[in-house]
């Protein structure tokens, strides 16, 4: 016996007041999909220059906005929007294993300083993103 692996279908349907994807499967409406569109250009309009935003589906209509390495997600719960989570993705954990304490420590030191480096240019990056 073999498997073909069969990637999901993330292409939207129209189907009477229906827009979904076959991968999605919820029943996700033309509406919410209307909607979220116009909520994630709003929002991109509310945050200013060089906001982009972006629409997917998965298990219903989302958005959000996104400015260089800064994302902001809101959070809608039942229709209701509660509030709004901004990720600044230049910082991530950093670890190094060595075979004594020193040399882990040195390694997620040189580590350290070239993401403060990496935090600094995208940081000028983010305030320098202007409107396209
Ligand atoms: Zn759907």
């Amino acid at each position: 016996m073999s498997f073909r692996k069969v990637e999901p279908d993330w292409t939207p349907r129209n189907k009477g007041s229906l827009y979904c994807s076959p991968a999605c499967g919820m029943g996700c409406t033309r509406a919410d999909y209307e909607a979220a569109l116009h909520d994630g250009a709003a929002l991109a309009k509310q945050m200013g220059p060089g906001w982009i935003p972006d629409v997917w589906e998965n298990l219903g209509w989302y958005y959000n906005v996104t400015k260089g390495v800064v994302v902001i997600h809101p959070h809608i719960f039942r229709g209701q929007l509660l509030s709004y989570t901004a990720y600044f993705n230049s910082i991530k954990q950093l670890t190094a294993q060595g075979g004594t304490p020193e040399k882990a420590l040195v390694d997620v030191l040189k580590k350290a300083k070239a993401m403060h480096k990496q935090i600094i240019q995208d940081l000028t990056v983010f305030i320098g993103v202007k409107d396209k």
